[in-house]
């Protein structure tokens, strides 16, 4: 066991300041237990804690990081851009270099407006698409993150196409009313719902290949039902990219599956570790957007040069010996996860979605929520605790996808290849608590 005091009392201290001492729930280590680390710094594929513990990092801040911490020409670019002024509350060229970066990678985007978080990008593009159709309802699926956005927290229960209540108090029923929650996957229970409300329903929003249930990707041809069908009731498609965008290739999933989605939104990589997102789309719609429409979005910080140099550097140096690294790194990680797990017979399956991938402890593959919920998810807390204690940092809850980096070193791997075994034997030790009680 390593030395976590350090950790435990800055985690202490920061409860009497912030609600769980943290600024986003999962980094309170809850559904696994134990002390979060508090990070003092990180190096490439590196994290060092406040207690001088090193570990290599299979969270990369959830998805940007994917050229490692402290890139150099990453961290040249923003100390450059801080000696300029960090915020101006007027326009700068950078703005319109990052959006013609990520147009001219993502076809469908004509026109893109930067925000400041995925959560304000995906509110804004619901936003969007209920003034440009006239319509109210939404349909998002069951185990999809679109950040925290009044009207897309509503998860409701899997199986069964149903009308959203919200889950979270204060999500008032009237903003979660016009979500209807369907499975993923289950390209009838969409059909069946347009089917029913067709001419009500604004859009669909989607992640482009779900990772905030784990790695759970679309069945062949999904998204491209999916636009067939809101084609055809003249509803928009929105592709939440936030997660995948620029991080699974230079385009994003719509690099791998290039479904013409209306409306895409991004965040994460974009930034590249800064506070900045998007979202973006066909001309005609984006152009219904204040000042030039009446749809209004706004933003005091958006744009913000420092974010946006973050942003561009990481664009930029994310080249294709990049993207080749990043998914040689996943295959690696994904065979050393299969091994461990299988050498101590732990039910288990690693689904990849691109060089996203996530580890469930059932053997049938998982398509959607209720799928991912009835694994052997008690098998994750002493399987994380095991890794963390061998000097590996992976996600701390068994419904987040793992993320590599480019960084990733032959060291690095030894380090994980080294962890595993302990953690799959505490897998495979690991009881229902279900059981325990009865
Ligand atoms: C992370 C995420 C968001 C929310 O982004 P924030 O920057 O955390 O607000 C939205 N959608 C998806 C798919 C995400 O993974």
């Amino acid at each position: 066991m390593s030395n976590t005091d350090l950790s435990a009392a800055l985690f202490a201290d920061a409860c009497e300041v912030i609600p769980g001492g943290v600024n986003s729930p999962v980094r309170a280590f809850q559904s696994v237990g134990g002390t979060p680390r508090f990070i003092s710094s990180a190096q490439g594929c590196r994290l060092t804690d406040a207690d001088g513990n090193v570990y290599v990092d299979l969270v990369c801040s959830w998805g940007p990081m994917i050229l490692g911490h402290a890139h150099p020409e990453v961290v040249d670019a923003v100390a450059q851009a801080a000696r300029n002024g960090l915020s101006f509350g007027a326009p700068t060229a950078c703005e319109s270099e990052l959006a013609r970066e990520i147009i001219g990678r993502v076809g469908p985007v004509q026109r893109l407006r930067l925000v400041n978080s995925g959560t304000e990008a995906t509110m804004s593009a619901l936003r969007l698409a209920r003034g440009y159709t006239g319509r109210a309802k939404v349909i998002k699926f069951a185990g999809c993150y679109h950040g925290h956005v009044d009207a897309l927290l509503a998860a409701a229960g899997s199986g069964v196409a149903t009308l959203g209540l919200p889950t979270s108090p204060g999500v008032t029923g009237a903003s979660a009313a016009d979500t209807i929650v369907l499975p993923y996957n289950d390209i009838d229970a969409v059909s069946e719902t347009f089917n029913r409300y067709g001419d009500e329903i604004a859009a669909v929003i989607t992640e482009a290949s779900p990772g905030n249930m784990g790695c759970v990707p679309p069945v062949n041809g999904f998204n491209a039902a999916l636009r067939r069908l809101t084609t055809e009731h003249g509803a928009l498609l929105i592709s939440d990219e936030v997660m995948t965008g620029f991080r699974v290739s230079r385009s994003g999933w719509f690099g791998l599956d290039p479904v013409e989605a209306d409306l895409f939104t991004f965040g994460k990589v974009m930034s590249g570790g800064l506070p900045a997102a998007a979202f973006g789309g066909r001309t005609d719609i984006m152009e219904r957007l204040a000042p030039l429409g009446p749809v209004y979005q706004a933003g005091t910080l958006s744009g913000n040069p420092v974010a946006m140099a973050a942003g561009l550097a990481t664009l930029r140096a994310a080249d294709d010996e990049v993207y080749a690294a990043l998914d040689r790194n996943a295959d690696r990680l994904a065979g050393l996860l299969t091994d461990a797990l299988t050498a101590e017979g732990v039910t288990h399956r690693v689904q990849c979605a691109g060089n996203m991938l996530s580890v469930f402890f059932t053997d049938a593959e998982v398509t959607n929520f209720a799928a991912a919920q009835a694994a052997q998810t008690w098998r994750f807390p002493p399987f994380f605790h095991a890794l963390l204690d061998g000097g590996v940092y992976p996600p701390c809850s068994a419904y987040e996808a793992w993320f590599v980096s480019a960084a990733l070193d032959d060291a690095a791997f030894d380090t994980i290849a080294a962890a595993l075994p302990a953690a799959a034997r505490a897998a495979a030790a690991a009881t229902d608590p279900k059981d325990a009680n009865a």
